[in-house]
């Protein structure tokens, strides 16, 4: 039944005009323009309408004050929805959810440079003539790699999708049946096969494969051998695979090319620094493959890129497909491609230059020391609500990169009685001006603090007198 006041409620809702020669809401006008606040007031006038007909609108939101108050707070929230910066406290380092590498600040730089101003993107300086964006990062993966040339386009499975596509389109590429991976996200080397016109050749089994099952694979319409590495799984027990080396030589001897998935790759030999071993893009060249392929924001700790590495003359074939336009990247990832590719120079440094390395390298000494520096303003935080200890963890690297190594990892573990109300106090968490992304798991909830910067650590403590959890 309506409220018998109802109907008197909705005729003292304020006028339109009205609410617009409001001091308040004029001001509103004055830094927001009149259509954006027009649509806000219309929409809080429709709100409180239904409101008063369901005979549940307390009379203060009659006057026109809390119109502005409701417009404000309107304005305010959707500022705050979007992309937005968050603690990654999961333990995954280069989460593919939250963007994966952090930047450095030289290649941040470079990207606001690049994206205020005119820049010579496609034009070449010294001749004055039509430049190549590729230019501009290509030296450096030539310098770093060995490779003869090497192109770049919007991820690495877009660099895979080129590659087959230029190669193997209506033709037939080579695979072992333990290379046919997913990478999550819905890249599956079988789809992206299909997607670029070429035929899948399924040889050996999941967990074996010779060379000779290759050989005998090879026919007429045999465009490449390919090897995609294996990234977020790993074979054990019985196993046997195909070297690069091995199948190059075959690939060679009938007149094929190699083509390798490299994923993650890495630009240097990561295992001189303690973590576990990938092969770089040097040594898979090095072995014989034509093209390789991997992610800019993985491992190398750049920007979302995929890189095209190896022989000039397939590089030439891959630029000139109509579909490398499609797939091309623009200013601000070349601008940022470039400077990280530049710390590569100096490898000794990267450690302390390359964040991304730097969080995989960072000592768990210093990250338990961080813990016990911040655990008092958690504990205060919580008060009962919940116990906060610090506690020993294990990170991950992420992207699909070397799976199964896990790093040892100190940080915050927030336990509930019964393991109840976890959720709610993980949802506070993430409701935070800068979100806390944290991991459930065994009855707690456990931030990691592996990659939260020490710089950082004021805005992160700051932000406990915020929480209503
Ligand atoms: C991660 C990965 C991809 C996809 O790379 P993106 O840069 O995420 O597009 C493709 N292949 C392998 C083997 C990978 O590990």
């Amino acid at each position: 039944m309506r409220a018998p006041h109802a109907k008197a409620q909705v005729r003292e809702l304020p006028a339109l005009d009205r609410l617009l020669n409001d001091a308040a809401i004029a001001a509103l006008v004055e830094r927001h323009g009149r259509s954006r606040i027009v649509a806000l007031l219309r929409a809080e006038l429709d709100d409180r309408r239904t409101g008063a007909l369901a005979g549940n609108l307390d009379a203060q939101r009659l006057r026109p004050e809390s119109f502005a108050a409701a417009v404000e707070a309107a304005l305010e929230h959707s500022a705050r929805a979007g992309l937005r910066r968050v603690f990654n406290l999961t333990g995954t380092v280069l989460h593919t959810n939250l963007g994966r590498a952090p930047l450095p600040e030289s290649a941040a730089q470079a990207v606001a440079r690049a994206l205020a101003a005119p820049v010579n993107l496609e034009f070449d300086l010294a001749s004055g003539r039509r430049g190549d964006r590729d230019a501009h990062v290509e030296g450096l993966v030539v310098e770093l790699t060995g490779a003869e040339a090497a192109t770049v386009v919007n991820n690495n499975a877009a660099a895979v999708l080129l590659m087959l596509s230029t190669l193997a389109n209506r033709r037939e590429v080579v695979v072992s049946r333990g290379e046919l991976v997913e990478i999550g996200g819905a890249f599956r080397i079988p789809d992206v096969m299909r997607g670029a016109g070429a035929r899948l050749v399924e040889v050996g089994t999941t967990n074996r494969t010779h060379a000779r099952d290759y050989a005998e694979a090879i026919g007429a319409r045999t465009a490449a051998l390919m090897k995609v590495h294996a990234s977020n799984y790993a074979i054990s027990g019985f196993t046997a695979s195909v070297g690069e080396g091995e199948l190059a030589a075959l690939a060679h001897a009938h007149a094929l090319a190699l083509v390798v998935d490299l994923g993650s790759g890495s630009l240097v030999d990561l295992s001189g620094w303690g973590l576990p071993k990938e092969p770089t893009v040097r040594e898979t060249l090095a072995a014989g493959a034509d093209l390789v392929t991997f992610s800019g924001d993985k491992l190398l700790g750049g920007p979302q890129a995929g890189i095209l590495a190896g022989r000039a003359d397939l590089i030439a074939r891959v630029k000139k497909n109509p579909l490398k336009r499609a797939l091309r990247v623009g200013k601000e990832t070349l601008a940022a491609l470039e400077a990280v590719l530049a710390l590569y120079r100096e490898p000794e440094l990267l450690p302390e230059r390359l964040p991304a390395l730097r969080l995989l390298l960072r000592p768990v000494a210093s990250i338990e020391r961080q813990a016990q520096r911040l655990l008092p303003s958690l504990q205060q935080a919580f008060g009962t609500r919940c116990e906060v200890d610090v506690a020993p963890m294990h990170s991950q690297i992420g992207s699909g990169a070397l799976p199964v190594d896990l790093l040892p990892s100190f940080g915050l573990r927030l336990r509930t009685g019964k393991g109840g109300g976890l959720g709610r106090i993980e949802a506070a968490l993430r409701g935070l001006p800068r979100p806390v992304l944290g991991r459930i798991a065994d009855k707690a909830l456990w931030l990691d603090l592996r990659c939260l910067d020490e710089a950082d650590e004021t805005e992160f403590v700051s932000q406990w007198s915020a929480l209503h959890a």
